[in-house]
């Protein structure tokens, strides 16, 4: 969701006439986008903003600023912890980065030397213009991370890529209504917003007109989606609505979407996988824990078995479907049973992939003040065994792939591998083949399976 939220702003500055630059060093303002789930997470973007200060030494006017979850919880606090900081832009107001940016920019190319300071607190120049010394550059100090009706509708357009472009992800709604014990994100994002169905459609359209064959719509409950600004027709949730618009479009050949929720996972979204062929065989559905006592300390208000019955639903609807799954390991009060339980539940439903994480303290959650906080050294021990299993699952389920055929939509040179090429199964398994990036990027290709590497796929298309 952050990627695709960063896209949005480079595109504004990119239609507005400046040049996105792969160096830092060259840029006239950087920009880092933060994610708040976890205090690492934050922790980088610190440091990493703190490092990037070196280059107003040789060019005085370069802007910098925070964008994101940190940005939003944060606020005008950041200026404390990086004295260079101009710009700090919370979750809903993406759209008004570039205005921020060139302003500043502007003034400092204009005044050099004589340069100005605006406060600026919530969207409201102060007018306070502080004189600085001599010629030394003074943060701008802006803040904006007041709400905005409509928000959500403004991560609409896309960065022109180079060459083929396959996938695509398109945001669809902002924000979260539920209140997970151990998440900053309702606080973060704001309440659950979608937009309208008709303008998604439209900009899934542009994208396959410019060569998109797959997109993924991302929301923070992806199937709440429109639950509380659109109604139900025939019974179908704005979810199932959307899925059914966008899989008119000609020339769309997939559809995914990430992350669903137990609550509001309900029959008509199962359905939809037996009569839309263009969904993906393949949901990442977060379960957090196997324990019911768990889920209740985490705040997420259903009994695990609903978790399980969902997924083994799934599993009927769509028989080679793939799922992968979120797993926290060593949530406060989290006792070997429930841990247990947890492997119970991973060999019960044999996830394809799972991404754990160790629980780690989110400042301003109500998980932050728990009793019965666990040892990194117990949460370590729990992480592994996860991991072991998972490893186990995957290579399993993959090895059995082998000599079948599978189809891959090539999405182009391969990240680790500029030689080879890469693309994805409709289960979201990554396979690696030889071919003609021109010639294959953007299209759908039966590769037949002739290794894997645990987590990799590797193949030759049946027609080069
Ligand atoms: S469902 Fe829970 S974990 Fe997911 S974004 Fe909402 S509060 Fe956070």
């Amino acid at each position: 969701m952050n990627e695709r939220d960063s896209e949005q702003v480079a595109q504004t500055f990119a239609e507005r006439g400046y040049t996105l630059t792969p160096k830092e060093q060259d840029a006239d303002a950087i920009l880092v986008n933060t994610c708040s789930v976890r205090d690492q997470a934050e922790q980088k973007a610190l440091g990493k903003m703190g490092m990037m200060g070196k280059y107003r030494e040789s060019r005085d006017h370069v802007v910098y600023g925070f964008m994101g979850c940190m940005a939003q919880s944060r606020g005008s606090e950041l200026f404390d912890r990086v004295p260079h900081l101009d710009l700090v832009v919370g979750t809903q107001k993406y759209h008004r980065v570039f205005d921020y940016v060139d302003s500043i920019l502007n003034r400092r190319l204009k005044t050099r030397m004589d340069e100005v300071g605006v406060e600026m607190v919530t969207g409201r120049v102060e007018d306070e213009i502080v004189k600085i010394n001599q010629d030394r550059i003074i943060s701008a100090r802006m803040v904006d991370t007041e709400e905005e009706e409509g928000s959500q509708n403004t991560i609409r357009d896309h960065v022109p890529r180079e060459g083929q472009q396959a996938t695509s992800f398109v945001s669809i709604m902002q924000g979260c209504n539920m209140r997970c014990s151990f998440c900053i994100v309702p606080d973060t994002r704001g309440k659950e917003r979608g937009r309208p169905i008709p303008d998604i459609v439209s900009e899934v359209e542009k994208l396959v007109g410019k060569g998109v064959r797959e997109v993924t719509l991302l929301g923070q409950i992806v199937n709440l989606y429109g639950r509380t600004e659109f109604p139900k027709v025939d019974g179908k949730s704005p979810f199932v609505q959307l899925l059914e618009a966008v899989h008119e479009i000609e020339g769309l050949e997939r559809i995914r979407f990430t992350s669903p929720h137990p609550i509001g996972y309900r029959d008509d979204l199962v359905e939809a996988f037996t009569y839309l062929p263009k969904l993906c065989s393949h949901i990442h559905f977060p379960m957090q824990s196997g324990s019911d006592r768990i889920l209740k300390k985490m705040r997420r208000p259903y009994k695990n078995e609903k978790f399980l019955t969902i997924c083994e639903k799934m599993q009927a609807a769509r028989p080679d479907l793939a799922i992968t799954t979120d797993i926290i390991v060593g949530f406060p009060g989290e006792s070997e049973e429930d841990f247990e339980e947890t492997v119970a539940c991973m060999k019960r439903i044999g996830f394809d992939n799972s991404f754990i994480f160790r629980y780690s303290k989110r400042k301003d959650t109500p998980a932050a003040e728990m009793d019965e906080q666990l040892s990194d050294k117990v949460k370590e021990e729990r992480n592994q065994i996860l991991l072991r299993i998972q490893g186990e699952l995957t290579t399993s389920k993959n090895e059995k792939l082998i000599g079948t055929v599978q189809q891959v939509l090539c999405e182009g040179p391969s990240k680790t591998n500029k030689e080879r090429l890469s693309g994805r199964t409709s289960q979201n398994k990554i396979v690696i083949f030889d071919g003609d990036a021109k010639r294959m990027a953007g299209q759908l290709l039966d590769v037949r399976i002739e290794d894997s590497t645990g987590y990799t796929l590797y193949g030759t298309p049946e027609i080069l």
